[in-house]
């Protein structure tokens, strides 16, 4: 990384942006308070990368940015969490493709991201092994070729939009052509943390791809900026519907306030919430754990209180690879052979019949 560092404007190449990151402790801006020492210790074992723009959006030490992207010390100590809970390596059939449920599978098609968030649930691999190779994407591309009861493939990684238009087209290109992927995913934090990516040329190259669904991750409201909001619109212009997976994170978002407000400014950028997750017990993320009942809170201060749409799934991926439940907070209140008792969302109780 070169330092002294030139911020770059809101429409600088996102090229530009993403060669200006930041990867070592001692080349932080002054204005971000931290022991750069011991940071690096950090850095060794979980490398950092934070793009000008993302930095850009931190506005003091500590908050709900800066801990998304500034490593943290507690990282290196944590015992609690492990290097794989979801088990992806156990239901991989071929390197960097995952599949675990009958008609869909994960793919991971790139091994980099926009910005190393310090929670990421493939931390044990992000910017120290590649994940992908020309060899596993031809490898995972024929095993999809070869199963045809997959009818939805989810790109993820690392982030596919980091890969260039090219190669982004001729993974696309291919899956399109399998008479039994009726629906392509990709999963992408860019138009959070490097919205300039978002062209209206890859705009208009993904719009050829259609059915093709994108879930953005945003989890704070600060994230929702004038360059995010013209990224998604882009995005949605081009035919592309929009969903958002936010992770729970202490001290970031596990105020029902701010997911609320996260919740109904997705909706303004025209993004509607999918899933609302329960961080994943990774080595190194401890500190962001939050209790189980913190989600069942949360959801319970959205669910009629705000609009349905506003409304995401509170979705678990439970420890060792059984897959997503999603959990709900707990509305009925008893249970007879002819009545429900139920509590409504301003915690009103009502008698409703059973019809059978
Ligand atoms: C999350 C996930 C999916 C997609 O799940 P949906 O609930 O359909 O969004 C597919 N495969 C794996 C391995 C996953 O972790």
């Amino acid at each position: 990384m070169k330092s002294p560092m030139v911020h770059p404007g809101p429409e600088a190449p996102w090229r530009t942006i993403l060669s200006q990151s930041i990867t070592a402790p001692r080349n932080l801006p002054p204005s971000i308070k931290t022991d750069r020492k011991a940071l690096e210790a950090v850095t060794a074992r979980y490398p950092m990368q934070i793009n000008p723009y993302y930095l850009g959006l931190i506005q003091e030490t500590g908050d709900p940015i800066y801990k998304q992207c500034i490593p943290d010390i507690r990282e290196i100590s944590d015992e609690a969490g492990v290097e794989d809970p979801l088990n992806e390596e156990g239901d991989s059939p071929v390197p960097g493709l995952t599949h675990r449920y009958p008609d869909r599978v994960l793919f991971l098609v790139s091994s980099r991201c926009a910005m190393h968030c310090r929670f990421c649930n493939r931390k044990r691999k992000v910017g120290r092994e590649s994940m992908v190779s020309g060899g596993s994407i031809r490898e995972g591309l024929s095993y999809i070729k070869s199963h045809k009861e997959i009818r939805d493939v989810l790109l993820s990684g690392g982030d596919p939009l980091l890969l260039n238009n090219g190669k982004l087209a001729e993974i696309l290109t291919q899956l399109k052509e399998m008479p039994h992927v009726e629906i392509i995913r990709i999963g992408t934090r860019i138009p959070c943390t490097l919205p300039q990516r978002i062209t209206p040329r890859l705009a208009h190259l993904l719009g050829r791809f259609k059915p093709l669904y994108i879930n953005v991750h945003f989890n704070h409201p600060r994230e929702i900026t004038p360059a995010a909001s013209l990224a998604c619109g882009r995005l949605a212009d081009a035919g592309i519907p929009l969903g958002c997976q936010t992770v729970l994170l202490k001290g970031v978002n596990d105020q029902p306030e701010v997911i609320m407000t996260l919740m109904q400014k997705l909706l303004t950028i025209r993004v509607r919430p999918y899933y609302l997750f329960q961080a994943d017990p990774v080595r190194g993320t401890s500190h962001f754990w939050t209790p189980l009942q913190r989600g069942m809170e949360i959801m319970s201060v959205l669910q009629g209180h705000t609009s349905g749409l506003c409304v995401p799934h509170f979705a678990v991926d439970l420890f060792a690879g059984g897959g997503k439940v999603l959990l709900l907070p707990e509305y009925v209140v008893k249970r007879t052979p002819h009545w429900l008792t139920v509590k409504n969302y301003a915690g009103k109780i009502y008698r409703h019949p059973i019809l059978d």
